[in-house]
């Protein structure tokens, strides 16, 4: 029995965040292009030994990048859309960082969520331009690390199915496999020469719930793949859930496959309960969580890879995190400001890889003591008490349409904001200044105080009708939350990468959530003082903070949402107590949050929609509730967003208003809808005709009864100047649309 103690992928981060900041820096033009290549070498290879050192046997290179490596895969390839001809007179890096980022000339490629994960990658358009090999970076990286580190590694990279299947514009994916499957195997054919002995495909598009069809594709793109294979194997690697097609991939013509026996567990385990797993391949076996940031109870731990053992009759066997562990940070060691009782429950990156260790030498050695998860110190979840009256607002729609239009009295086309205003560099030094003690507790709510009062001014002189107070105290709409219900730690130095150079540094719930005090209300009562306007309250939803939170695995994630709708549920009657007479609870990671597979959809809506309606529910019928989300399919989202029952939603539709209109025309929707009539994502200065035309083409679709008219999402990224500029268009668009009825 050999073990090989192994990762899927390792964070590209920095232990702080040193790989962020030389991109950036190039951007600006700080470094040379030389100089940033240099230091990024020194991060790839700081990471290596620090795995070596941390006791894996295998080091994967290729969970690198310069921005995205789905991105990588592309470019390696030369599938590189014409729009971006123009940059080809520079470097390669130019041409790379023109389609990440964008240019003057160019769009940047779409964006879009990685499987069920907060990370975005960047998604390779082919346009039947010819592709060959371009550069062959794994291999450079290869040699890199055999010859300063001494290493054979294993390089990783994006397989060839999950990348057809990403990719769009093709019209006959066979035809585009038959293009890339020749420079995979080049790719391939490269590295074994050098001295690979393996490649690992990365392959979650496998975890999907596959047709026969489909099935059909991946055995003709495997098979294609492995003619005249070089010497070196294939893992074929899979993460993010088990298997539906087990029988079929298992046995695909590679040496070696990867499964996930945490997300995938009871799928996985099953499959090979029934169907076995070739005694001639590789087994590795995701068994410690590569998603989550707690200590595996490694006592349980090991009893599953026993039994997977048993099952398999598999004689070499990699042990690894369920995923790639980019999805977690690097190490809890950097944490210092956390309680050693909280610390005791986290396994980030660097710990995981310990786990691993002693997982692995626990079958060496048997005897050898094995670690629980320290969560003894967690209470135990209190039982909510709530009843099924909780979830619903005492009168439909229809009933307080009616008393809230007596109650607020607004114009036909209201028009409003999202919530966040401009966070300036005074904004971002006065708060930076404070959290460093620089400036007193008073000297900083002064400050807040004198900017919210600058901007409701602001809105006031611009004529919008129901204004905000601009979250001028908040860093982000989640974290906010965090650091005022009790449940939460906030990290300092917990980054995940979310796209391209952002990163994230995500909450943790460890352990029951509740409210203790009002979290909202002064800033909320002191802006509305200042106004005869309404002014909106403005919080994050129950799936959002759930969403994008690190969350507690020992109860429920429904139960979690549940709880965090109860404590919402307390703020949203402090602020109806305070006399605000619109709330708006945003929910942008409602639709984020769906699970990967359609059949698991209905269970999560369920309970998703549930909290947030628990949330916003006790108030009265004379009290709005509104949401926010930022995307544009609405076509298969309003039946969710129907059962939320808000009385006003508002929605990103400025880029996609042809769409969004088409939708409304094959599903009405009644309640209130704000549409977002500009684009907020970019520093473009709208006119008023244009957004007027928008305005009138969804007039077709909706009463004026339910139009509001809002841009589409926070501002807090824009200049003053634009944003003044552009909600003055807005107000007097909507104006125009008032004198046409
Ligand atoms: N209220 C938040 C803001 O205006 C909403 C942000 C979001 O939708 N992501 O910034
Ligand atoms: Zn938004």
């Amino acid at each position: 029995m050999k073990w090989t103690r192994t990762v899927i992928g390792y964070p590209y981060i920095g232990d702080n965040r040193e790989w962020k900041r030389c991109l950036e820096a190039f951007w600006k033009g700080d470094v040379t292009e030389d100089a940033f290549l240099q230091q990024l070498k020194g991060i790839r290879l700081g990471r290596l030994k620090r795995q070596m050192d941390l006791g894996l046997d295998y080091l994967s290179i290729g969970d690198f990048t310069m921005y995205d490596r789905m991105l990588d895969t592309a470019f390696m390839f030369g599938m590189i859309p014409s729009r971006y001809a123009g940059e080809r007179s520079g470097s390669d890096l130019s041409v790379y960082y023109a389609m990440a980022r964008g240019t003057k000339g160019a769009v940047a490629c779409e964006m879009t969520k990685w499987f069920n994960t907060n990370y975005h990658y960047i998604v390779p358009e082919y346009e039947g331009q010819e592709l060959s090999v371009t550069k062959n970076l794994l291999l450079q990286w290869f040699k890199e690390a055999r010859d300063e580190l001494g290493l054979v590694t294993k390089p990783t990279m994006i397989g060839p199915y999950t990348f057809i299947k990403l990719t769009k514009g093709y019209e006959n994916r066979e035809e585009l496999a038959a293009e890339l499957i020749p420079l995979y195997r080049q790719v391939m054919a490269e590295l074994s020469e050098e001295g690979a002995d393996w490649i690992q495909f990365e392959e979650p598009a496998l975890v999907l719930t596959l047709s026969e069809k489909e099935v059909e594709f991946v055995k003709s793109v495997y098979e294609q793949l492995t003619i005249e294979k070089p010497a070196c194997k294939i893992m074929l690697q899979t993460y993010f859930e088990g298997l539906s097609a087990y029988e079929e991939l298992v046995n695909l013509p590679v040496e070696g496959v990867g499964l996930d026996f945490v997300s995938g567990y009871q799928q996985n385990i099953t499959s090979m309960k029934q169907y076995g797993f070739p005694a001639e391949k590789v087994l590795a076996v995701g068994i410690i969580d590569g998603r989550n940031i707690w200590r595996a109870d490694l006592a349980e731990k090991a009893g599953l890879l026993q039994s997977l053992l048993d099952l398999s009759k598999a004689a070499d066997v990699w042990v690894q995190p369920s995923s790639s562990l980019q999805h977690v940070p690097i190490s809890t060691t950097f944490e210092q400001k956390m309680s050693a009782d909280i610390k005791g429950l986290l396994a980030f990156a660097d710990e995981k890889i310990t786990e691993i260790n002693q997982l692995v030498l626990s079958f060496n050695e048997p005897g050898l003591p094995l670690d629980g998860n320290g969560r003894t110190s967690q209470k135990a979840s209190s039982k909510l008490a709530i009843s099924p009256e909780d979830f619903k607002r005492p009168a439909p729609f229809s009933i307080r349409q009616d008393i809230q239009a007596r109650k607020l009295s607004l114009p036909v086309f209201p028009t409003t904001t999202i919530g966040s205003f401009p966070q300036s560099k005074e904004v971002k030094e006065t708060r930076k200044a404070w959290r460093n003690k620089e400036i007193t507790d008073d000297a900083y709510a002064a400050f807040i105080e004198r900017e919210t009062e600058r901007w409701i001014r602001i809105q006031d002189d611009l004529g919008l009708d129901v204004l905000v107070h601009g979250e001028f105290e908040r860093t982000d709409m989640v974290e906010y939350f965090g650091e005022k219900l009790v449940g939460f730690a906030l990290s300092e130095k917990a980054w995940v990468v979310s796209y391209g150079s952002r990163c994230v540094k995500p909450p943790i719930i460890h352990g029951d959530v509740s409210w203790i005090e009002p979290m909202t209300l002064k800033e909320t009562a002191a802006a509305q003082a200042l106004t005869e306007k309404p002014v909106k309250g403005m919080l994050t939803g129950p799936v959002t903070i759930l969403n994008w939170s690190f969350v507690r695995d020992d109860i429920s994630r429904e139960e979690v949402a549940y709880q965090l709708g109860v404590a919402l549920r307390k703020e949203i009657e402090c602020l109806e107590q305070a006399g605000i007479a619109i709330i708006q609870v945003d929910e942008p990671a409602l639709r984020e949050g769906l699970p990967l597979r359609r059949a698991d959809w209905e269970d999560y809506l369920s309970w998703a929609i549930r909290s947030f309606r628990l949330a916003t529910s006790g108030v009265q019928d004379e009290t709005q509730i509104h949401t926010h989300m930022c995307y544009c399919d609405f076509h298969d989202f309003v039946k969710p967003i129907e059962a939320l029952d808000v009385d006003v939603i508002s929605i990103e539709t400025s880029r996609s208003h042809g769409e969004f209109i088409h939708s409304l025309q094959q599903t009405p929707y009644e309640k209130g809808i704000g549409l977002g009539v500009y684009d907020i994502h970019s520093p473009r200065i709208p006119s008023e005709a244009e957004m007027l035309e928008i305005m009138q083409d969804s007039l077709e679709v909706l009463e004026p009864r339910q139009f509001w008219v809002n841009p589409d999402c926070g501002l807090k990224t824009r200049k003053e100047e634009e944003t003044i500029a552009s909600l003055r268009h807005m107000v007097n668009a909507a104006k125009q649309l008032r004198s046409y009825i």
